[in-house]
């Protein structure tokens, strides 16, 4: 989890609740004062009724004379008015000044006389604008304190001023009910909007973490682990004192788990693997997702580079000594592990992404569980993998093609059969061989689609020949990992099905390795396909180690024997001991022999001379595109029986 964004986005939570709540604050200090002024304002309408009810009514405009004063009668009046209004308590205090200070009436009997008033008050007598002093206590009660320039005749000149105490009690009342009018508002304006924000934030982190994290296992995807790379080497956090590295996860073998098992299992396995790899990295280290069964990790802080390696490797082995159980079995799973360190091996994002893809691909293709990246190899690996993504594209559009090698049988030349070779018509690198592509396509998900297009032509090409009078065995390799996943007895059963082919036609050539990594699911699949009348032989027999044992068990037809002993037999007096002993063995066990890498008359007198039964190679032909073969076999056809004598064993003797 990206822990400085989510804390980013706190502050960013924090610093707008703290502008609302000061706007809210400023809002209802406006407010505030727009009540006081309505206060005020009302304080000033009730003095004036006030002063109208009592002074204008008792009042003129000679009491404000230089030697005026109010008459005793006046006062009387006045003191009347007054008082009746303070008795309905809409009064509190009234006293009357003249311009210059003096006092003409107070209410509560003070001697007219030269009292001053403040200064303050004084100078604003003349701008003839009523106005809200201050609110006081008088006599224990709280009041408002107004005062009115007063004109006491009609000739525009403000004769004095009215002084009106008017109690407060309401208006105390009406300021405080609209504070807390207010104040209840702003703070469910406040809390509102703090929920609101609350809630976009957990959306905002929310949607992040699903923007950058695998919905599968939670781990970081693909652009989360691209931005979390890019954020090391441009915040310098990997340096070449304290390295860093990236390794890239490849599962071997995961596919087979989704064919097998399906896509649940599949799922719940990448979601323990996943786990098991974060156990075994520290905890400041970033474990990746990057789609299918591809995992990448990337490590900062190292004491030195070969710590990168050291940590993967021990993720490789902890990851093959684990057993994770899956639908209640316990399944093993093996990993390939690309290692490259930053900054010393690049300090580019997409540079390290795909050198890290170069040293993961040459793990898997040398079968190494850990390899580092190798700049003198990468030249090569970068082809291998362009070639790989380019090979899927072939299989869809047609670019394979099978190539077919006659056998013939060793004694009267009789063309027994043809084998299939995959080829690759490259539209810029010319026709590749086998080798070149097949162990590109075992390390990935692209074998089981090159198997099923081999299989497909190899089966309608013979399904062709057979129809055109001329019934030919024609031999496919399986690869070890195609026998053993998948359902490879149904798609021949349908293949064949399809094109109308005899399973008597057909023959499928395992190597050893095939049988050796998994003898009883290897046997039991052989078992299936010869059940429906399909040949097996076992391809470059010698090379490896089959057990002796399992060959006796095995449901095999034909033993291939590896071209290494055959090519130079004639002068090898070991291959042609092991050859003998193969050939003697196969027999004992009711098998056929051939012989393949055939390229001189010599050596094929000598198989024939052995007991071989079959040959294949070279000498008798080269692999040949599939619309030669017809020709090809009249004409051989025709030599052979042309040369009757021709018979190798008769050329050589052997006791
Ligand atoms: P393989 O099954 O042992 O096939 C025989 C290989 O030996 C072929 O090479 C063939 O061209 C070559 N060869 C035949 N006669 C002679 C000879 O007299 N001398 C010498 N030196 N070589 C000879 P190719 O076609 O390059 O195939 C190489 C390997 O690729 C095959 O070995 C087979 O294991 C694999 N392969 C070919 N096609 C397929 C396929 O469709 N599927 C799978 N899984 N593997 C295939
Ligand atoms: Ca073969
Ligand atoms: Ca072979």
């Amino acid at each position: 989890m990206d822990v400085r964004r989510v804390v980013r986005s706190w502050y960013a939570v924090a610093a707008l609740l703290g502008v609302l709540g000061a706007g809210t604050l400023f809002g209802l200090a406006v407010l505030r004062r727009q009540a006081e002024y309505r206060v005020r304002g009302s304080a000033i309408e009730t003095a004036s009724v006030v002063a109208a009810l009592t002074v204008h009514r008792n009042v003129s405009e000679i009491d404000f004379g230089a030697a005026g004063g109010l008459t005793s009668t006046e006062v009387a009046d006045l003191d009347a008015d007054v008082a009746a209004l303070i008795k309905d308590r809409r009064l509190v205090g009234l006293e009357v000044w003249r311009s210059d200070g003096f006092l003409v009436y107070a209410d509560r009997g003070h001697p007219a006389g030269e009292t001053t008033l403040p200064a303050d008050q004084l100078v604003r007598v003349n701008a003839s604008v009523p106005w809200f002093a201050a609110h006081a206590t008088d006599r224990g009660l709280a009041t408002a304190e107004v005062f009115l320039p007063y004109d006491a005749g009609t000739d525009g000149v403000v004769d004095g001023l009215v002084e009106v105490l008017i109690p407060d009690a309401d208006i105390n009342q009406e300021l405080a009910s609209t504070s807390r009018t207010l104040y209840v508002l702003a703070g469910s304006l406040v809390a509102v909007s703090a929920l609101g924000l609350l809630r976009l934030r957990r959306r905002l982190v929310r949607r992040e973490f699903e923007a950058t994290h695998d919905r599968l296992t939670g781990l970081t995807n693909w652009g989360g682990f691209r931005d979390a790379v890019r954020a090391a080497i441009d915040s310098h956090a990997v340096t070449r004192d304290r390295p860093g590295a990236v390794l890239l996860v490849d599962l071997d073998g995961f596919k087979s788990v989704n064919d097998t098992l399906g896509h649940p299992a599949g799922d719940a396995l990448l979601c323990q693997v996943g786990r098991q790899i974060q156990l075994s990295v520290r905890p400041q280290d970033l474990v990746a997702r990057l789609g299918g069964d591809e995992f990448a990790i990337l490590l900062t802080g190292l004491a030195d580079p070969a710590s990168a390696t050291a940590i993967a490797t021990q993720m490789s082995d902890r990851l093959r000594a684990a057993s994770f159980l899956v639908q209640g079995i316990g399944l093993g799973i093996e990993a390939s592990i690309g290692v490259l360190v930053v900054p010393a091996q690049g300090t580019e994002l997409d540079v390290v992404l795909s050198r890290v893809d170069v040293a993961m691909y040459r793990a898997k293709r040398t079968g190494a569980s850990v390899a580092i990246y190798d700049e003198a190899l990468d030249h090569h690996d970068v082809r291998d993998l362009s070639l790989l993504g380019e090979l899927r594209r072939a299989i869809d559009n047609d670019e394979l093609t099978l190539h077919y090698q006659p056998k013939a049988n060793a004694r009267d030349h009789r063309i027994t059969g043809v084998e299939s070779l995959v080829r690759w018509q490259h539209p810029t690198r010319g026709l590749l061989a086998p080798d070149e592509f097949i162990p590109l396509a075992e390390s990935t998900g692209l074998l089981g689609p090159l198997t099923q297009w081999v299989l497909a032509r190899a089966i309608a090409d013979a399904a062709l020949w057979e129809r055109g009078g001329m019934p030919l065995a024609v031999a496919v390799n399986v690869s070890p990992r195609s026998l053993l996943t998948g359902d490879l007895t149904t798609t021949i059963i349908d293949l064949l099905a399809t094109h109308g082919l005899s399973s008597r036609l057909l023959e499928i050539e395992v190597t050893e390795t095939a049988i050796m990594t998994d003898p009883d699911g290897a046997s039991r699949v052989l078992r299936q396909l010869r059940a429906v009348g399909i040949r097996i032989s076992i391809d470059d027999f010698g090379s490896g180690y089959t057990s002796l044992a399992y060959l006796k068990t095995l449901p095999v037809d034909t033993l291939k024997i590896d071209r290494i002993f055959i090519t130079d037999l004639v002068a090898d007096d070991r291959g042609i001991a092991v050859t003998q002993s193969i050939i003697d063995l196969g027999h004992r066990l009711g098998l056929t022999v051939l012989a393949e890498g055939v390229e001189t008359t010599q050596t094929w007198n000598q198989l024939a001379a052995l007991g071989c039964d079959e040959i294949q190679g070279y000498l008798l032909a080269h692999p040949m595109p599939a619309e030669h073969i017809e020709g090809w076999i009249t004409t051989y056809e025709h030599a052979r029986t042309d040369l009757p004598a021709q018979h190798p064993q008769t050329t050589t003797t052997r006791t």
